[in-house]
């Protein structure tokens, strides 16, 4: 066998399946879990340039490597708009990234979040350390592990941001992308409130931006999306749904503010926070399921 040769059968292509049309693939030499949970199919494996890679149901979830674009920016744009977010509702996040950036909100009292999965946050814990950096265990943090859904049914506590960090609308995720939800996400937020929703990659999948624009709009007065690029959530840069029913920080307050993180950021600039709610016409008219270049 040559040199190549033993590489090649080291080994091993790995597919994400979310896309009919266009694939990604990573190779790993070693997979580092495999386990069917009560929920989905979790599958954790270390890539070259990656790192390690979090799969679930076949689905991309995060990278060690391009993981911060995401976390800050889900976190960021929020807490950074609100006039003084003590209280913080995480939705899934079982990696603990999102946690990670909200702590670092000084003025942050208290965080709950709700992971349905008791198995993804145990093998994010022991796989991808970096992403949670002991958040979990800081004394402003309560996990509980339930469905959100459920969860917001039962719970009588109001939070001042809520940050949806879930899967696509597939598998155990599929009920937090419905109007009661956004409904029940509304009756737990402060009067200033704001919701932050992953709403996917609107090139890939056209039909999320508009649905979560008209689900959100049922219970928000100001709706709007941002995007970021994030390499591995494939086909061009995701959106995030932003939606409140209060005045939100000025761009003057955003940067004053941001002196108490910024060093710590690697992404979020109050300027690239400003930047971020441009969008181009064929998204702007996927919001209104206006024909566009893509439809
Ligand atoms: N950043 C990722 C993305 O954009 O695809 C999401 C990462 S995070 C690992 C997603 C988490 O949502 C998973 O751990 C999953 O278990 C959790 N989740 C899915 N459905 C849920 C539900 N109904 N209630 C609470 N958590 C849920």
């Amino acid at each position: 066998m040559t040199q190549v040769q033993k590489i090649a059968s080291k080994h091993q292509w790995i597919e994400e399946t979310l896309h009919p049309s266009w694939q990604q693939r990573f190779n790993t030499e070693h997979t580092l879990c495999d386990i069917q949970t009560a929920y989905q199919h979790l599958v954790i494996f270390k890539n070259d340039w990656f790192g390690n890679v979090m799969m679930l149901d076949g689905n991309i979830q995060t990278t060690e490597k391009d993981e911060f674009i995401y976390h800050e920016m889900m976190t960021h744009v929020p807490l950074m708009a609100h006039p003084n977010p003590k209280s913080v509702l995480v939705i899934g996040g079982g990696d603990g990234g999102i946690i990670r950036e909200v702590l670092r909100h000084p003025n942050v009292e208290k965080v709950v979040m709700v992971e349905i999965d008791e198995i993804v946050v145990e093998m994010s814990k022991k796989y991808f350390p970096n992403h949670s950096q002991g958040a979990f265990n800081d004394p402003r943090v309560t996990l509980i592990i339930d469905d959100a859904a459920a969860f917001l049914k039962k719970t009588n506590d109001r939070f001042d941001v809520i940050l949806t960090d879930s899967t696509d609308p597939t598998g155990p995720g599929e009920h937090l992308f419905t109007e009661e939800f956004y409904q029940n996400c509304k009756n737990h937020l402060e009067k200033d409130g704001i919701l932050v929703t992953q709403s996917g990659v609107p090139f890939m999948q056209p039909t999320g931006i508009y649905n979560m624009q008209n689900m959100l709009s049922t219970f928000f007065e100001a709706v709007d999306f941002y995007q970021a690029t994030i390499p591995t959530y494939v086909g061009g840069p995701m959106v995030f749904g932003f939606a409140t029913n209060a005045q939100t920080n000025s761009f003057d307050e955003i940067k004053r503010r941001a002196t108490t993180v910024q060093n710590q950021l690697h992404y979020w600039t109050p300027k690239i926070h400003q930047a971020a709610f441009l969008l181009p016409p064929f998204l702007q008219a996927l919001r209104t399921n206006k024909k566009s270049q893509i439809s």
